[in-house]
């Protein structure tokens, strides 16, 4: 493809985007079709021969959108949001076509510096410690991340270096595999699985703790773990405190939790995926009171701070138990200026990592701040406005304290009973919900997803969710 082509090619995906998203609300939100159903729809193997862009621009509607789930859509309500703006897409064309792979400071000094600069303006945005941030001259700052498993992983393997080495000093008689073998960490029970998992691939105990009533994890319980472990033997390592639970929305108590961290000389991990983009309206900021006593935060501007995925920043108060204790370094990877300037491939699992600053960058300029805020306080007083439906329905409860833009509610009966509402729902296609359970008791979870999500719409939605609920309640009466 020529130049004058793709001119062609990306000025007519321009107007095909902006079309998509402006009628997106007009789009059946999730597809009816079944598995397989894309394979009859293009040819057994690849062209012979070259194809015009018009061709592939005229079969995107038929193989394409005919099997997506429209996560934009204001009548989506899954799961958390996942971020879309129109600087972030074209931010990402220019990443595209500069396509540098940025995995040392000479590999693209511009990667690398955007990205430290764009992690401080966000740090300081959420409030967060200047510790955390490059611009206070010591040794913190942060990184992004593909998601936030990978920041808890990485945070992981970090905090079992960083403990490794301590013990070793104490007890250097202990072999690696004793000391391993007596590692553990904590978390809530409704934390999310990428912590478990985070566990498995680090060769370290996980112990998930029970939270109290609010679903939050306290620092008594902590503790009481904590002596308990250190009764039997084990050494404690890391805690991971979540702000904003997938589940609920529910905050643990990070300031307590800090207290028990510091007690113990324990990493203390914050995973706010969801939730830390919230902290950008100072009014939230009491949610993460404590957050100096942490290590290591994360959260995922690709969730609710419109830069499209994947951006998962993270700030690490010492990241030499990371850079230092994962070093491998190869003469091919070698440069001169190494130490003057972060080289990020020592922050990560992978080498590669794609020029995602330019997304932050894009963003945080052309929304500004009080654009972005406005964005967090309207998704959550449309959740506020759900709530307000849902109360004012007898049949129904609201089952969690609304904090964000999710609502976790049911109807007032057995987990059958919700389940069927659930079926219903999802079944009509109009709008899409997933559900969870706590306690045994199962709910659905309202999420409020779209940044075209008006008032209007979460009216329509309850509509919805009102003729189901009357469908089944006449069944099963
Ligand atoms: N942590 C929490 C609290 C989440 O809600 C989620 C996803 O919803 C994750 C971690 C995983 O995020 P990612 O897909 O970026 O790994």
């Amino acid at each position: 493809m020529e130049a004058k082509e793709f001119k062609e090619f990306a000025k007519a995906m321009t107007d095909y985007i902006a079309e998509y998203l402006e009628n997106i609300r007009d789009r059946q939100v999730v597809p009816s079709v079944k598995p397989g159903y894309l394979r009859p729809l293009v040819p057994e193997q690849a062209p012979e021969k070259p194809e015009p862009w018009t061709a592939v621009m005229a079969d995107i509607e038929r193989v394409v959108m005919s099997g997506v789930t429209h996560w934009h859509s204001p009548k989506f309500h899954a799961y958390f949001p996942t971020a879309n703006s129109y600087p972030a897409i074209v931010a990402d064309m220019l990443s595209g076509a500069i396509a540098c792979i940025g995995f040392s400071w000479i590999a693209s000094p511009a990667c690398t510096e955007l990205e430290v600069v764009m992690l401080d303006w966000l740090g300081q945005m959420l409030g967060l410690p200047e510790e955390f941030l490059a611009r206070s001259g010591g040794e913190g700052g942060g990184v992004i991340q593909g998601t936030a498993s990978e920041a808890t992983l990485v945070a992981l393997l970090g905090a079992k270096s960083k403990a490794m080495h301590r013990i070793k000093e104490q007890h250097p008689e202990w072999t690696d595999v004793e000391i391993l073998s007596k590692l553990v960490g904590y978390c809530n029970k409704q934390a999310h699985s990428s912590v478990e998992r985070a566990g498995l691939l680090g060769g370290v105990k996980l112990r998930s703790l029970n939270p109290d009533s609010k679903r939050s994890l306290r620092g008594d319980t902590l503790r009481d773990a904590i002596k308990e472990d250190i009764k039997n033997g084990l050494i404690p390592f890391c805690a991971v405190a979540t702000l904003g639970t997938t589940s609920t929305c529910a905050f643990d108590a990070l300031d307590e939790i800090g207290d028990v961290c510091r007690e113990n000389d324990i990493w203390l991990h914050v995973d706010a995926a969801y939730a830390g983009s919230s902290f950008i309206c100072p009014e939230y900021r009491y949610l993460m009171k404590g957050i100096e006593k942490a290590d290591s935060f994360n959260f995922n501007p690709h969730k609710w701070l419109l830069v499209n995925f994947d951006c998962s920043a993270m700030w690490l108060k010492q990241p030499r138990w990371i850079v230092d204790a994962f070093n491998v370094d190869p003469l091919y990877l070698k440069h001169d200026q190494q130490g003057s300037a972060p080289d990020y491939r020592h922050w990560q699992i992978p080498l590669g990592r794609r020029f995602r600053a330019l997304k932050l960058w894009f963003v945080l300029r052309l929304y500004g701040i009080e654009n972005l805020q406005n964005f967090i306080r309207k998704h959550i007083a449309l959740a506020h406005f759900f709530e307000k439906l849902c109360g004012e329905d007898e049949r129904f409860e609201v089952v969690e304290e609304v904090l964000m833009g999710l609502v976790c509610f049911r109807l007032k009966g057995d987990n059958d009973l919700n389940e069927a509402l659930l079926r219903r729902i999802n079944g009509r296609g109009k709008i899409h919900l997933v559900p969870s359970k706590i306690d045994d008791s199962y709910f659905l979870r309202l999420a409020i997803c779209s940044r075209f999500s008006e008032e209007s719409d979460i009216q329509e939605s309850w509509e919805e969710i009102k003729a189901s609920a009357s469908d089944v309640l006449a069944e099963n009466k």
